[in-house]
């Protein structure tokens, strides 16, 4: 689950990371109130919406009247903001956070991840602050310093030396670095996140570091003790067809491609996108319909399939093993009485009560396409996917 920049921040002043002053609006009439409270005479107007690229996109506005930051408030709220992360729909701006202008000397780099290959949280810092890090990672590598925490020895001061002079900071500056580090551990862990950003962490013209955006990211896994970070959660800004699957206990993840699919078991979806890759397709959605697969549940799944748009072509590849390839049958034929299937569907069914399903779905008059192996179902599906496009 991600959170909104000023709900990470809120984190962060919990944990004592210095975060410029700032507050939050829903409607373009609480602006002049809260650029009154935070006082001054220039103020920056951010989009709160989970995607990062604001700036570039026009998420980020600086403003020097209140009149200006109302205008910027009329023209952001209720309208979708598209970045180069958010996708070409865009996401909805429901709130904006005002900040006091921060002046900025340098914009530097830092975050923490969980680093699965060491199995230890990884802080990532870099002078190249305040852009694309992917970028930087590749283009510039020598750039990007890193340091590994082991979970049994926490962060070291050793290690937040070794950053704080790779970044060029000063001694004083070294020291709040280790503060700031020591905070984000604390944050990091204790509310078991996957990621925390800080991009820009920015050396004021004082020579002070602030977190000036922030990113948490939290491992869903891990919700279930942590109900205040729960309440959190902003419906407007998931994908609505993740939060459909979560209420049919789906386990369905949106992707970038055209193909959908349909599979029972995480591992065979995982080869079922694999193999769609490997004959040249790209699979629209991860979507494991779980062992226990009633009608009812295929049918949701085989819906929430053709609800997305950039779908072309729908494979269905079941293994019969706990669940009947019968039952699917009924689940899809069920699904295409609901809802209008307007492309080709490709199944490959396998294993228990295989043939009865098959037989199911020819008799049924629906137009499908069978396939006797996976891969041929992946060649047939990728091949219905390009006549369709
Ligand atoms: P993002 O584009 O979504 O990552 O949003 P950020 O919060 O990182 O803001 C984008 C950029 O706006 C930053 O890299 C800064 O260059 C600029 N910016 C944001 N807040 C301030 C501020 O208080 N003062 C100044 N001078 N620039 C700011
Ligand atoms: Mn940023």
């Amino acid at each position: 689950m991600n959170l909104h920049e000023y709900q990470s921040k809120q984190l962060f002043h919990q944990y004592q990371i210095p975060i410029p002053k700032g507050v939050t609006v829903s409607t373009p009439e609480a602006v002049a109130d809260a650029c009154a409270e935070l006082g001054g005479a220039r103020w920056v107007v951010k989009a709160q919406v989970h995607a990062g690229g604001r700036g570039k996109a026009g998420g980020v506005v600086l403003v020097d009247s209140p009149e200006r930051a109302a205008a910027e408030a009329r023209r952001l709220l209720g309208s979708r903001l598209v970045t180069h992360q958010s996708g070409p729909a865009g996401l909805p701006i429901g709130t904006l956070l005002i900040e006091v202008p921060t002046p900025i000397a340098q914009e530097l780099y830092l975050s923490a991840l969980v680093d699965r290959e060491s199995r230890q949280i990884l802080f990532i810092a870099s002078a190249a602050g305040g852009m694309d890090i992917e970028q930087v990672a590749a283009q510039t590598p020598e750039r990007i310093l890193l340091t590994r925490v082991h979970v049994a020895a926490g962060l070291q001061p050793y290690q937040v030396r070794r950053l704080g002079f790779g970044l060029g900071l000063d001694a004083a500056q070294i020291k709040a670095l280790g503060k700031l580090m020591g905070g984000l551990y604390k944050l990091f862990t204790e509310s078991d996140a996957s990621l925390v950003e800080v991009n820009p962490l920015v050396v004021t013209e004082s020579g002070e570091l602030i977190a000036l955006d922030a990113k948490v990211n939290l491992d869903d896994n891990a919700l279930y003790r942590h109900p205040d970070l729960e309440a959190l959660r902003d419906p407007s800004q998931e994908d609505p067809r993740e939060a459909e699957a979560k209420a049919h206990e789906l386990n369905y993840i949106s992707l970038e491609g055209n193909i959908g699919c349909m599979v029972n078991g995480a591992g065979l979806a995982m080869a079922t996108m694999d193999l769609v890759q490997l004959h040249g397709g790209t699979p629209a959605n991860f979507l494991d319909v779980g062992g226990g697969a009633t009608a009812d549940r295929v049918a949701e799944a085989f819906k929430l399939i053709l609800s997305d748009p950039k779908v072309r072509a729908v494979l269905v590849n079941i293994f019969g093993g706990i669940v009947r390839c019968d039952l699917i049958a009924e689940g899809i034929i069920q699904a295409v009485r609901d809802v209008h299937v307007g492309v080709p569907v490709v199944v490959r069914l396998e294993g228990t009560n295989a043939h009865q399903g098959l037989q199911m779905l020819a008799a049924s008059g629906l137009a499908l396409e069978t396939a006797a192996s996976l891969a041929e179902a992946a060649d047939k599906v990728v091949a219905a996917a390009a006549r369709t496009h």
